[in-house]
């Protein structure tokens, strides 16, 4: 059901991309945006998400726009890794609620990890001081090329 189903237009990203909730965003273009997850899993969780495409997942998602949107999550990820130094970077994205996807409109998820840094709960927890979010955006944004 969710895997299939109408794009919804009022989904929290969509409202985001339109302006009508706050992101610390740490990149924009006329293909993506990129803002730092409010639960993060690590210091630096990063999302990208496609913008003027109405895809819930990756299976809606026209595939003459993925190359130029993959384009960006590599982006974002090469940053993330330049600005924080990690031991590795997870790129993952979800499909349908039963696969962990939580929001429907589709993301790709950028996540450093550190060595015997335990990777903390998915869309859950307690929600990230935004300061600190910000400062971290401030390390990542300048390096997004
Ligand atoms: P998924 O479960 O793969 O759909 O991922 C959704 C992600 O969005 C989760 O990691 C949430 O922590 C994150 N999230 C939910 N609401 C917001 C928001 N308003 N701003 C930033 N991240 C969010």
């Amino acid at each position: 059901m969710t895997l299939h189903a109408d794009y919804d237009p009022d989904n929290i990203f969509a409202k985001i991309l339109k302006g009508d909730m706050p992101s610390v965003k740490v990149f924009e273009d006329e293909v993506a945006l990129a803002f730092m997850d409010v639960f993060p899993q690590a210091e630096g969780h990063t999302l990208v998400i496609p913008k003027q495409v109405a895809a819930r997942n990756l299976l809606d998602m026209p595939t003459k726009k993925l190359g130029a949107y993959m384009e960006r999550v590599q982006a974002v990820a090469r940053a993330v890794e330049k600005a924080l130094t990690p031991d590795g970077v997870v790129v993952t994205q979800f499909n349908g609620a039963p696969a962990g996807q939580t929001v429907f409109h589709l993301h790709f998820h950028v996540i450093p990890r550190w060595q015997d840094d335990r990777l903390r709960g998915h869309a859950s927890g307690k929600m990230a001081d935004i300061d600190a979010l910000e400062a971290l955006a401030q390390k990542i944004r300048p390096l997004v090329a």
